[in-house]
């Protein structure tokens, strides 16, 4: 790995408790170029932009996907990152869904922790603090051909993060646009399943609604996901979730959120569920809480779900009682070293590493 440093650092500009999020850019950046089916040296370079066409096949033909993971810091400065393997391996997933080359486990692996570790100054410490990591790959073949591109990039990039707390909001259950569909690239994190949301999103906002849950594409009857996260239904105390298929988004924050219900003893039913399963525990009286999970702010709960013309009121509950709450914080005291980890989702990114 080719590892240039910067030799103006921008740190000193930094303010860790007042800045822009995902617009604030660290230091360095990686880079790994594909050509004549293989990857190159991969290398650590000042961050800032690189020259391509608009005719790069990325595009024109969106064959683009990415990964959304963070780097936290504890008391000690101590850094670590959360269940990477997760994001290696779903990387590759989507980009064999985009017939893109997938990447080799080290120009991941170290690559990240290599950039993490050199510009750890940059990752903000202290409450809802951490570095938001992106990777991603995409064909930087210069042709209008439609076909699978011969040329890709894997970069890593990464914008130090703070979430604040959120008050609840409300979403709408979509009777009409769908986010994935059967055969499709649900499953990947395919750049262009963002663009697709995009719109049906900025109808909801005008209706007043800040988020949609997708439901399936052949009837609108079944949850799927919620915005760009998984969906959560808690009724009475068990808690619901989709299972996951070609159309579900496999989150590294869904899987640590089920490990951690079944840690603390409450039913998790991981199946199908129904619209009308929801408006019926709510008619009831028994629906308690429906929530988002997912890297970016790692919950985000619901006071209100739009289903066509009607509106259904979650109950008002105090932080304590929400399982979102209780589950949320104790998966944010095991990124952050608060707390152990019987799980060994943490991995420590080394202070030196970088110079191996
Ligand atoms: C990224 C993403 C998620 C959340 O995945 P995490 O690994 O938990 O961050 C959920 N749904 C969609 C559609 C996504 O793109």
């Amino acid at each position: 790995m080719i590892i240039t440093k910067t030799p103006a650092s921008r740190i000193s500009e930094f303010d860790s408790d007042n800045f822009a999020f995902g617009k604030t850019f660290i230091d360095h950046m990686l880079i790994c170029e594909y050509e004549n089916e293989s990857w190159k040296e991969a290398q650590i370079m000042p961050y800032g932009p690189l020259p391509f066409s608009p005719a790069m096949m990325g595009v024109n033909y969106g064959q683009a996907c990415f990964e959304g993971m963070k780097a936290y810091k504890d008391e000690n400065d101590d850094v670590f990152l959360f269940r990477p393997e997760k994001n290696f391996a779903r990387i590759n997933k989507s980009a064999t869904r985009l017939a893109m080359p997938e990447v080799p486990e080290e120009v991941f692996m170290e690559g990240l922790k290599k950039l993490v570790d050199l510009d750890r100054n940059w990752i903000p410490n202290g409450q809802g603090k951490s570095l938001y990591i992106r990777p991603l790959i995409f064909a930087t073949e210069e042709a209008l051909k439609a076909r699978i591109a011969d040329k890709f990039m894997f970069a890593i990039v990464a914008s130090p993060a703070q979430s604040y707390y959120t008050a609840p909001v409300s979403v709408l259950i979509s009777d009409h646009y769908s986010r994935a569909a059967s055969g499709g690239v649900g499953y990947a994190k395919a750049a262009g399943n963002y663009a697709a949301s995009f719109y049906p999103t900025k109808l909801a906002n005008e209706r007043g609604f800040e988020q949609i849950i997708w439901t399936d594409d052949a009837t609108h009857e079944v949850f799927e996901e919620s915005g760009t996260m998984n969906v959560f239904v808690r009724i009475g105390d068990e808690i619901f979730t989709p299972p996951t298929s070609e159309k579900i988004l496999d989150g590294v924050t869904r899987d640590s959120f089920i490990e951690l219900a079944k840690h603390n003893n409450i039913p998790v039913h991981i199946e199908p569920v129904r619209v009308e399963r929801v408006i019926e525990a709510h008619n009831e009286g028994s629906l308690k809480e429906v929530w988002g999970v997912g890297t970016a702010v790692v919950t985000s709960s619901f006071k209100s779900l739009g289903y066509k013309d009607e509106i259904l009121i979650l109950p008002e509950m105090n932080e304590e009682e929400k399982f979102a709450t209780m589950i949320k914080n104790q998966l944010v005291a095991i990124q952050t070293n608060k707390k152990d980890d019987p799980f060994g989702w943490r991995c420590k990114v080394e202070k030196g590493y970088s110079n191996i």
